[in-house]
């Protein structure tokens, strides 16, 4: 019960990338960059362990950045002349690549670190990829001409990819569509159908993670846009609930969004949210216990795993680390408080 585990990211220790930033530039290239990537899997694999995490991930340790790092192994994008694009609604404007010609994959975009990961922990493997309506606002489209053919030809890759790494060993595949929480009509209209596609033939547990983003200085303003109570939630989730996706992750941690909505997911699994990755500041395991006391009263516990709010990347390794220490005491006092 309550078996903690996280969103998806975490930091690049200094030997391997630059800290503290979403798109961070490696410190080496060619080999010695493959095996300082292998080597930060291994040391985050230890850390989740030690925390007491019972579903770990890689650490996305291996990609630059969330989006990209699949983006980099599909054939018909133009990674060479990048234009300035407003994404998530304009909320930012981002230098992204171009879909110039039909989608293919190049080859395998996450083995590597997917079989180093299951080769080393008994624990249950987590590997996150982005969902397609976030790739889509993420890519100039100079090819397809329609968003939505765009992101079932997305769909497909990721399912290809999706089913090498549950042959890999991998017992979660997570799809992370922030892009959710902005555009929620497109979410009902086929938002969901692409996630379909991509989890279509799948055996392995699959899981959507949404949320409201990453701590960085964009969202942390768009978030005093949004008002005392954030409801995008409520838009999508009886969509989600009727989807054939297994779990939702999603933000509640020092979170705007009223927590009565979680029981939109019914039937679902539910990553709730018990950690900020917004702040500095190291949760308490008491506090982490009474987020997942709140949340009880709209999940039930079978169904409740607590979780970080979003990916850890961009924030300090060592507030990352106790952030995970505090997630997993705060999970075992919630089994004694709340196990009975
Ligand atoms: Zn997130």
């Amino acid at each position: 019960m309550f078996e903690p585990t996280l969103a998806g990211s975490l930091p690049k220790p200094s030997w391997l990338a630059e800290t503290n930033k979403l798109w961070p530039q490696w410190k080496n290239s060619g080999k010695e960059l493959a095996s300082d990537k292998a080597d930060a899997t291994l040391l985050w694999l230890k850390l989740q362990e030690d925390a007491g995490l019972a579903t770990v991930g890689d650490g996305e340790q291996s990609r630059q950045h969330f989006v990209h790092g699949f983006l980099e192994f599909v054939e018909g994008i133009d990674f060479e002349h990048k234009v300035k694009m407003g994404i998530r609604d304009n909320r930012y404007d981002a230098m992204v690549p171009q879909v110039t010609s039909e989608l293919r994959l190049k080859g395998r975009v996450h083995q590597v670190e997917a079989r180093l990961a299951r080769a080393h922990t008994k624990r249950k493997l987590k590997m996150t990829m982005p969902g397609p309506m976030t790739i889509v606002d993420t890519v100039a489209d100079r090819f397809y001409g329609d968003k939505v053919k765009m992101a079932m030809a997305f769909a497909g890759l990721l399912n290809q990819e999706a089913r090498a790494l549950e042959a890999d060993g991998v017992d979660v595949i997570q799809f992370d569509e922030p892009a959710f929480n902005v555009f929620m009509d497109d979410v009902k209209a086929w938002g969901i159908d692409a996630l379909h596609r991509a989890i279509d033939g799948l055996k392995c547990t699959t899981a959507v993670h949404i949320c409201y983003g990453y701590g960085i200085k964009a969202n942390v303003d768009w978030k005093k846009s949004l008002g005392d109570e954030w409801r995008q939630y409520e838009e999508i989730f009886p969509a989600l609930a009727a989807s054939r996706i297994d779990q939702v992750s999603l933000e509640c941690a020092n979170s705007h969004v009223p927590p009565h909505l979680m029981a939109l997911l019914e039937g679902k699994d539910v990553l709730v949210g018990v950690i900020d990755v917004a702040s500095d500041v190291v949760e308490t395991p008491e506090e982490v216990a009474d987020t997942i006391g709140r949340a009880l009263q709209f999940v039930p516990k079978h169904r409740l795993f607590p979780c970080t709010n979003c990916g850890m990347a961009p924030m300090d390794r060592d507030i990352a680390q106790r952030k995970l220490e505090a997630l997993g005491k705060g999970a075992e006092i919630a089994r004694t408080r709340y196990g009975a």
